[in-house]
C-alpha cells in the first residue's frame, strides 16, 4: 500500500495522510476558529507550516511522497500567478518544500500541481479509474477547472470566453466576458449589489424576471463553457464541486448543453455533482504525487 501525504491550500493549510486512496489523519492550519487570513501570510511562512504539518504526519509511518495542491497556473512545481493569493506569485513550491522537508530527514518526491486539478484526480482515485478522463467545475468565489490526467498547458477554463456582451466585466482577472464572470460568487456579488447570491437563486424560484433571466444565463454560460471543452478534448463525464454547487440545476444545465453540442462523435457527455470538502483534493494531491 502507498502511504503519501496530501496538502490542499484552499482557505486552510490541509496535510493528510493518504494510504492508498484512504484519508487518514490530517492537519489544519489555521486552527477552525482562529481568526488569520491565509492571505497575509509570507510564502515562507507558508512553506515552514507546511513542513511541521509534514514532519509531524510522518512521525507515524514512513511516507512515500508528498503532492501539494494550490490555488493558481502552476508549471514545472512553480506557482506562476495565483490571483487569490497574489504572495505566491513565482513560489517555487515544489523545490521549497522538497528542501524545507530534508532539513527535518525527509528526502522524498514532492510535486506541486493546482489545486482543481487535484480535485479531478480525487475523483478519478476514487469515482472512476485513475485511466480516465475527468473534469470537474469547482464553483466556489472563482471558478476552477480541474483536469485528469495532468495535461501540459494552462487549462484555464474558468476564463474561458462565454459572452461577446462588452459589459460583462465582472471576472476577478479583469478579463471581458469570462465564465467565471457570470458564475463566480464574486462576481455575482458584483452584479447585484443589493442581493446575495443565494438571494438570488431564491428569487429566481419566486418568478422574479431579473433573478430568471440571470440564473438562465447562469446556467448557459456553464453549459458553455462545457460545450467548449467537449468540443476540444471530446465528450465524457463533468463533475461539479464546490460550495455553489448546490445552485446548479443539473437537468436544465445539461438541456443547455445539449443545444450547444451537436456533431455526433461529440455526443454522450453528461453532469455530476459530487459532494466534497477537502477529502477528494487531498487525496487526488497524494495520488497525484506517486506518478512523479
Ligand atoms: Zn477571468
Amino acid at each position: 500500500m502507498q502511504r503519501s501525504i496530501g496538502v490542499l491550500a484552499t482557505g486552510h493549510l490541509w496535510a493528510a495522510v493518504v494510504d492508498d486512496i484512504s484519508l487518514g489523519e490530517c492537519r489544519i492550519y489555521p486552527a477552525p476558529g482562529e481568526d488569520l487570513d491565509l492571505k497575509t501570510l509570507p510564502a515562507g511562512d507558508i512553506i515552514a507550516k507546511l513542513r511541521d504539518q509534514i514532519c509531524e504526519l510522518a512521525k507515524d509511518g514512513e511516507i512515500a511522497s508528498v503532492g501539494a495542491g494550490f490555488p493558481g497556473v502552476i508549471r514545472g512545481g512553480v506557482i506562476l500567478e495565483s490571483p487569490n493569493m497574489g504572495q505566491l506569485k513565482g513560489l517555487h513550491l515544489a523545490d521549497d518544500l522538497h528542501q524545507a522537508l530534508k532539513g527535518c530527514g525527509i528526502d522524498v518526491p514532492v510535486c506541486a500541481l493546482n489545486d482543481a486539478d487535484a480535485l479531478a484526480t480525487g475523483i478519478a482515485a476514487t469515482h472512476q479509474s485513475v485511466d480516465d478522463l475527468v473534469r470537474v467545475w469547482y464553483l466556489g468565489n472563482g471558478v476552477g477547472f480541474g483536469r485528469h490526467p495532468h495535461n501540459n498547458g494552462v487549462w484555464e477554463a474558468g476564463h474561458m470566453v462565454v459572452s461577446l456582451d462588452p459589459k460583462e466585466r465582472f471576472c476577478g482577472c479583469g478579463g471581458a466576458g469570462h465564465l467565471e464572470g457570470i458564475v463566480g460568487h464574486r462576481a455575482m456579488r458584483l452584479r447585484f449589489l443589493d442581493m446575495e447570491p443565494e438571494e438570488v437563486f431564491a428569487a429566481a424560484r419566486h418568478n422574479d424576471p431579473r433573478a430568471v433571466e440571470f440564473v438562465k444565463r447562469w446556467h448557459r454560460a456553464l453549459a458553455a463553457a462545457t460545450a467548449n471543452s467537449i468540443h476540444l478534448d471530446g465528450p465524457g463525464r463533468f463533475y461539479i464541486a464546490g460550495p455553489n454547487a448546490e445552485f446548479v440545476d443539473v437537468r436544465v444545465l445539461g438541456g443547455y448543453m445539449h443545444e450547444m453540442v451537436k456533431m455526433s462523435p461529440l455526443q454522450g457527455s453528461h453532469f455530476q455533482i459530487v459532494n466534497t470538502g477537502h477529502d477528494l483534493g487531498l487525496i487526488g494531491a497524494a495520488v497525484a504525487s506517486r506518478s512523479k
